[in-house]
């Protein structure tokens, strides 16, 4: 498998398409994936943390991050398209329509899972969404979600709890769920259920979604303070 080490986090370099691809015959040979999209604020979160590092070194890493593209263009690595989140989503959800696979989608708010899933049914009627529960639960709830998952036995797994959050928890259950598929999906349930809109498609292509997120929610910029220190730590390793 060809891998591209943005700051030692391994991505994987195939296209938006191919990824769709080589996930959909994955899941058909019960091959057992992790899927995380990642953008430099992951990859700089995954180098203070050596959990989180260890934990992407065994998952399915692709660039979603228009900082991440650039990174690799810097850097000479064949990366050469964002893949986002909502897009491999909703592109898993047509080969679960084609194949009727079960699918389960958890976290975000009670509204938003639930409307997530009305409109997932609606999109994709003969995916089977076999189960689905919000995000907010206590550490007691923990096992008992992970059960209740495995024993919905879904081909797909979604899981928006926000990353690095998704992540360490389809990590930390990974044994009990035995899902072939669970991939971190961030704020994809927001979008998928209405409530929240993505950027316009002009913004998309002139690489300036990062923007009209933190414009939308201006709460973000503390988060947004890992991309200088990103570029910085990409130049720097660049340099070695
Ligand atoms: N969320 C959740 N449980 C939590 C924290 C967050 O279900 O304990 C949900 C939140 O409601 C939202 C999503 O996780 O739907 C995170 O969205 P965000 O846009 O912040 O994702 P990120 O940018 O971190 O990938």
């Amino acid at each position: 498998m060809k891998v591209a080490r943005i700051l030692g986090v391994p991505f994987q370099t195939k296209g938006r398409q191919d990824t769709i691809t080589e996930l959909t015959s994955r899941v058909q040979q019960e091959e057992r994936t992790h899927v995380v999209t990642a953008n430099p604020e992951i990859v700089m979160a995954a180098n203070e943390n050596p959990d989180l590092a260890s934990i992407f070194d065994q998952a399915y890493i692709v660039p979603d991050g228009i900082g991440i593209v650039y990174a690799a263009k810097w850097t000479n690595l064949p990366i050469y398209e964002r893949v986002t989140g909502i897009e491999l989503l909703e592109g898993l959800m047509e080969q679960a329509n084609q194949h009727g696979w079960r699918v389960y989608l958890f976290g975000a708010g009670p509204e938003i899972n639930q409307l997530a899933a009305e409109n997932l049914a609606k999109r994709y009627p003969k995916a089977q969404i076999v189960g689905r529960r919000d995000g907010y639960f206590g550490p007691a709830d923990e096992i008992g979600i992970a059960q209740e998952i495995a024993a919905a036995r879904p081909h797909l797994l979604f899981v928006a709890l926000g990353a690095p959050k998704q992540d360490m928890w389809i990590a930390k259950y990974w044994d009990q769920l035995q899902v072939p598929l669970a991939m971190g999906v961030g704020g994809s349930f927001d979008v998928i259920s209405g409530k929240v809109k993505r950027a316009p498609v002009i913004w998309q292509k002139l690489h300036l979604e990062w923007l009209y997120r933190l414009l939308k929610q201006p709460s973000r910029w503390k988060r947004q303070l890992s991309i200088p220190r990103f570029i910085v730590s990409v130049w720097l390793d660049r340099r070695k």
